[in-house]
């Protein structure tokens, strides 16, 4: 087979597919940006590689040349069937028919690196993401703290220069401050949407997640750090005295009281905080003096 379009275009024929919308299938076509994914991850025999959404297989192909074991997780049942078919004669090659967001992944990474007897010892994740629930997708990967080295990702553009910003710089959301706690965020390659069949209405970029062994704060309590980003971003044109009273995590006086002893105006909103102010105010706010 010559290109991955070539490839996509035969199976999609042989199969008789349809993409289906509502489970974000867009297929991708681009031999540079499957490459650059596939070398950007820096795959090896020694990693327990977890791809979500594999589709036809377009990168679980690639995976399973370099890696030690791929898991694919599918929710469609067609493409599952097309997957075991294509890929029945590897032994490295599992899938998981379900949608990712009810696999319980610490159970998954266990076993895989208990019956691998030591050959499997890094975990890393690598997707073309449906684009409709990438904000659900990250925020497990992250908050389930996985033990996972990196996590390699085609996401929507928008989306992409959210999940690499810098907290309190621009383009700015709460999912920012998560990932940046969690992770050292890079931007990788630029996809455009003719880069896929069918093309989404978006261009696409594929990102680099690398999981910090050490945090950037120091917090006194990770749950309310995480419930004080929320609320200031819950209502983007509001204050944070206002975001936070109105969420219910202080009283204005105390809130008021915070503001002036951390040096913050009283008109501050949220998104120009950085990490460290919004660990000074989650660690204020802990301390039942205030
Ligand atoms: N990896 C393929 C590629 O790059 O061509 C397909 C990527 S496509 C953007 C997203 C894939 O995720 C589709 O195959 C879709 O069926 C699958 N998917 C959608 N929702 C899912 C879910 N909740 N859990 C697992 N897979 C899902």
């Amino acid at each position: 087979m010559n290109s991955i379009l070539d490839e996509t275009k035969f199976l999609i024929k042989k199969y008789n597919i349809s993409a289906n919308k509502s489970l974000g299938q867009n297929f991708l076509i681009d031999d540079n940006a499957v490459d650059t994914i596939i070398s950007s991850a820096q795959i090896n025999k020694n990693d327990f590689v977890i791809e979500i959404g594999p589709g036809l297989g377009t990168l679980t192909s690639k995976l399973l040349e370099q890696a030690g074991k791929v898991t694919a997780i599918e929710l469609d049942n067609k493409m599952v069937s097309i997957l075991e078919e294509r890929f029945k004669f590897y032994n490295n090659f599992e899938i998981i028919h379900e949608d990712v967001l009810k696999v319980d992944l610490h159970d998954l990474i266990k076993q895989a690196l208990l019956l691998s007897n030591g050959q499997l010892k890094n975990v890393k994740i690598v997707a073309n993401l449906p684009y409709y629930i990438t904000t659900p997708i990250i925020m497990k990967l992250l908050e389930d703290r996985l033990p996972v080295e990196t996590i390699t990702v085609m996401v929507q553009k928008e989306v992409a220069d959210r999940l690499t910003a810098i907290p309190g710089g621009k383009n700015t959301g709460a999912i920012t401050y998560c990932v940046y706690y969690y992770c050292e965020a890079k931007q990788v390659i630029l996809v455009p949407n003719s880069s896929f069949i069918p093309a989404p209405e978006v261009n696409s970029e594929v990102i680099q997640l690398k999981v910090r062994k050490v945090f950037p704060v120091e917090l006194q309590n990770e749950d309310l750090f995480f419930k004080v980003i929320k609320a200031s971003f819950m209502q983007r044109r509001k204050t944070l005295l206002n975001g936070l009273s109105n969420a219910g995590i202080a009283s204005k006086e105390v809130i008021k009281k915070m503001l002036l002893d951390l040096n913050l105006s009283e008109n501050v909103r949220g998104e120009s905080l950085t990490i460290n102010q919004f660990a000074d105010i989650s660690n204020y706010l802990i301390k039942p003096c205030n």
